[in-house]
């Protein structure tokens, strides 16, 4: 958390009473006196149609660094595509094969290099990024550091064995980020496929895909046989089209890490994906609470080059130390600076693990377009009656100022899948006569999860209620 809302009013010259309400209209709880964190405050000040300039030296971590990128800046870029879906249905085959489609992968004479993401050029010239780690979990992990790489979730169904657990929990994972999905049914080599059956089931959980009428795209694949593959990147491109993402090349880089470790010949190497500008060899930068210098870029094609535009993976080499996937990497002006930003890090990275604020950037993007608050939620309960008797409850206690949003509701013990996602979303995680099972629960206590637990339905509703009318109180 970096700045508290009368800093930021008084940098703005706005008031502070307006930032609050705006907050409030963003689905956050926050007083004046009370901190926010950067994202939050880089969208305040786009939303008062503020120039983020730079003031002092810790505006760095509020992105008051530059300025923002004007409209004519801003160049297309290539959508980076994240794999999710349950375990065996055929994640890592799909990356595997749709890598293989690389037009210039022969050419180019390099080989394959697993960095944690990787780039294919189509026939058509189109490139576009894929994440190579699948799952959900290190999609909400890397999400929950703030780090919203994802453009479009590709979910994996295996034909021949439908919908499965970690496919809900991948469907509950995207939706809570509020990504687009375009669905893949694989294995449809196998005899024993029934695709459509997959489509069926995908309306219990809103998943409408275009042949039903919808707008979800799906396409039918089998990674093994390489059949589909042409058609589900015509369906990325498209996606990609319709969503116009763009960065501006020509600044100062930044980008997240997606994976790091320290090697043996080549010390600490991060790879990163850059998010806007272009980070070139000789750069300086931050990354995380390590500083450093540029001293090669890697491709994942095994290559060195001098520079990587946005949405280009790079293993950077020439960090100080090994930082954490989804660490945020700056380029700064000289080493000083670099070190300075460091240690302002390293000094907020020892006050986040004292207090922890709970925000709620789900909140933050879907009020921005629907004006509703929203009170995200993680349910977990012993059987299903109750988990249902609870869900049509907290939907009917919804007003047309603020909406319950499930993000999941399942039954059994509370699993480290529900505490990523709960932690992603800064959404409380209840329990209804359940508890987390053994790996879940220090990863709560680690992400200071809101996790409560009842065993009166009316108790549960009460204290969602209260909590509700006090994130609308202010406005009133
Ligand atoms: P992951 O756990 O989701 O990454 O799944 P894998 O990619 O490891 O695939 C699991 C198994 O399914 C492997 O034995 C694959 O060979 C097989 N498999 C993956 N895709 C297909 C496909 O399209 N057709 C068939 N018949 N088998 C596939």
């Amino acid at each position: 958390e970096v700045i508290t809302v009368q800093e930021l009013a008084n940098r703005m010259a706005e008031k502070g009473a307006d930032l609050v309400k705006s907050l409030f209209k963003m689905g956050q709880a926050v007083t004046l006196n009370q901190s926010i964190d950067q994202d939050t405050a880089e969208l305040l000040v786009e939303e008062f149609g503020h120039r983020i300039q730079r003031v002092s030296e810790a505006d760095v971590e509020i992105g008051i660094e530059g300025e923002l990128d004007p409209v004519e800046s801003l160049k297309v870029r290539a959508p980076v595509v994240t794999i999710m879906g349950h375990v065996d249905h055929g994640k890592t085959s799909l990356l595997d094969a749709l890598r293989g489609t690389d037009v210039v992968a022969g050419e180019s004479g390099g080989i394959t290099q697993h960095i944690g993401a990787y780039q294919v050029t189509t026939k058509g010239g189109d490139i576009i990024t894929f994440l190579d780690t699948p799952g959900h979990e290190a999609f909400s992990e890397m999400r929950a550091r703030g780090a919203n790489v994802t453009d479009i979730v590709i979910l994996v169904v295996a034909a021949d064995d439908g919908l499965m657990p970690q496919t809900i929990e991948a469907i509950n994972h995207t939706k809570a980020a509020g990504v687009p999905m375009i669905v893949a049914i694989n294995k449809c080599d196998k005899p024993e496929a029934n695709p459509q059956k997959v489509r069926e089931r995908l309306l219990e959980h809103e998943i409408v895909v275009e042949d039903m009428g919808g707008d979800v795209q799906d396409v039918q694949v089998s990674a093994l046989k390489k059949t589909g593959l042409d058609e589900l990147i015509e369906k990325i491109l498209l996606q990609a089209e319709v969503m116009e993402l763009t960065a501006n090349p020509d600044r100062a880089a930044e980008g997240n890490v997606i994976e790091a470790q320290l090697d043996k010949g080549r010390g600490a190497v991060a790879t990163v994906l850059v998010r806007k500008g272009t980070l070139k060899v000789g750069d300086t930068f931050v990354i995380g609470a390590e500083s450093g210098k540029v001293r090669a870029l890697v491709n994942d094609k095994g290559q060195q080059v001098k520079f990587a535009g946005p949405s280009v993976p790079v293993e950077v080499l020439g960090l100080s130390g090994v930082p954490m996937a989804g660490d945020q990497m700056t380029v700064v002006e000289n080493e000083a600076r670099a070190r300075e930003v460091a240690a302002y890090r390293q000094e907020q990275i020892t006050r986040k693990r004292t207090a922890s604020v709970p925000t709620n950037f789900e909140n933050m993007f879907s009020a921005l377009s629907t004006k509703v608050i929203e009170y995200p939620v993680v349910i977990r309960g012993d059987v299903q009656g109750s988990v249902e008797a609870i869900v049509n409850a907290l939907n009917r206690i919804s007003t047309d100022e603020i909406k319950v949003r499930i993000l999941s509701s399942g039954v059994g013990a509370i699993t480290e899948s529900d505490v990523t996602l709960a932690s992603a979303s800064r959404a409380p995680l209840i329990g209804f006569n359940v508890r987390p099972n053994a790996k879940a629960r220090p990863l709560a206590i680690r992400e200071k999860i809101s996790l409560r637990y009842y065993d009166v339905i009316y108790d549960l509703l009460e204290e969602v209620r209260n909590e509700m009318a006090g994130q609308l109180a202010p406005e009133r």
